[in-house]
């Protein structure tokens, strides 16, 4: 059978095959050129480009461009808040943090409360206190507030002004063959995620400009409808298409194929107590063998391992440690017990220094979002 691949911004996703996802949807790599040029402009690589979890794109190369002309760019995210973070939501603000600093970008910051109400029926009181604690940690993980503006949904009129204009530029049999049979609620709340999007190309932002956009590869749909948007608003908007940069999923503790926040046990939050953070990363999922006799012999597998990718995606900086914990797996000199501990410990460290930090940046976002 075919590896099947899924994407669903709204629910599940599963990824078996990343490489058949450039020919499915026309997503262009990031090859070597990409990060030459990057090193060439002086932009350091973060890990994740680094080690090939971005790997995907549509139009970065413009991103560059524009930087390389020393134009102005925004960078677009956001968070729906039903639920602390996890570390898929660290990875996008880690990124964002990136950009903002190595382009030198506006972040905006987009609180998704009317799609958590559309989708979660979470009322905006509930997701606005969920919110503080959200920012509280992209804050924490390094956001400078001076070049960010964070925003709520329910509260940004010029988003759902740009969501009501799309709504008649774009027909429902349109947004079925990009998500499926839904609602009209999360049709709305695709549109109006264009909007924001879309935003800060607004005179009210300085105009039109590049907007990148970090996201998990399950985000692609909303990209795309966007990109479409942008050629049927013509008459009204001279909008760029915005670019987007994709990174692979990390998978739940259990290795299923995506860490998601619906499923609490099998993800790490950022909120998590480091003793019970001990205890899940002791229990995921790794690639050891049967018996340690068999492991010495034959080695690990940390291509199926859920706690390297820990290390990988999240808790080793160090490109030479990370080869040598893979190294050691794969010949054998290293068992899963003991190594499970080593990379718990960095799990944990980070863990207690982001809570400390955290808590400083509690009444900060009860400002911002007051
Ligand atoms: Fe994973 Fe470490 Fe076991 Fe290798 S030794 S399979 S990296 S837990």
């Amino acid at each position: 059978m075919e590896p099947k691949n899924v994407l669903d911004p709204f629910g599940q996703s599963y990824i078996e095959d990343y490489e058949r996802l450039f020919s499915e949807l026309g997503l262009q790599k990031i090859d070597r050129t990409i990060l030459e040029r990057m090193v060439e402009l002086r932009i350091e690589l973060n890990r994740y480009l680094r080690r090939g979890i971005d790997f995907a794109h549509r139009d970065f190369d413009k991103v560059l461009d524009a930087f390389e002309r020393g134009e102005n760019i925004a960078v677009m995210s956001g968070i729906k808040p039903t639920n602390e973070f996890h570390l898929g939501s660290k990875m996008t603000a880690e990124k964002i943090i990136y950009f903002q600093r190595v382009l030198r970008a506006k972040v905006f910051y987009c609180i998704a409360d009317l799609e958590a109400l559309v989708d979660n029926k979470i009322p905006l009181e509930e997701s606005k206190q969920i919110a503080i604690d959200n920012v509280a940690d992209l804050l924490a993980l390094g956001l400078r507030r001076k070049n960010s503006y964070i925003y709520f949904q329910s509260r940004e009129k010029k988003v759902t002004n740009l969501a009501y204009l799309f709504s008649r530029k774009i027909t429902l049999n349109h947004l079925r063959s990009l998500y499926g049979d839904r609602h009209l609620g999360l049709y709305f709340a695709a549109l109006t995620q264009a909007g924001d999007i879309l935003m800060p190309q607004l005179r009210d932002f300085d105009g039109k400009k590049i907007v990148l956009v970090p996201v998990g590869v399950d985000q692609d749909p909303h990209i795309r409808l966007t990109r479409d948007l942008v050629a049927r608003v013509k008459e009204y908007y001279d909008f760029l298409p915005p670019a987007a940069i994709y990174h692979r999923f990390f998978r739940s503790l259990r290795g299923e194929s995506k860490m998601s926040k619906r499923s609490p046990r099998s993800m790490l939050a950022l909120n998590d107590d480091p003793i019970e953070v001990e205890k899940k990363v002791k229990l995921a999922l790794d690639g050891g063998r049967k018996t340690a006799k068999e492991q010495r012999e034959k080695g690990g597998e940390p291509e199926k391992c859920v706690v390297f990718e820990l290390a990988k995606f999240h808790f080793v900086e160090s490109d030479e440690k990370l080869e040598q914990i893979y190294r050691e797996c794969k010949n054998g000199e290293r068992l899963c017990g003991e190594c499970k501990e080593e990379i718990a410990r960095y799990v944990v460290n980070f863990l207690k220094r982001h809570q400390r930090r955290k808590k400083r940046f509690i009444p900060i976002a009860e400002r911002l979002l007051s």
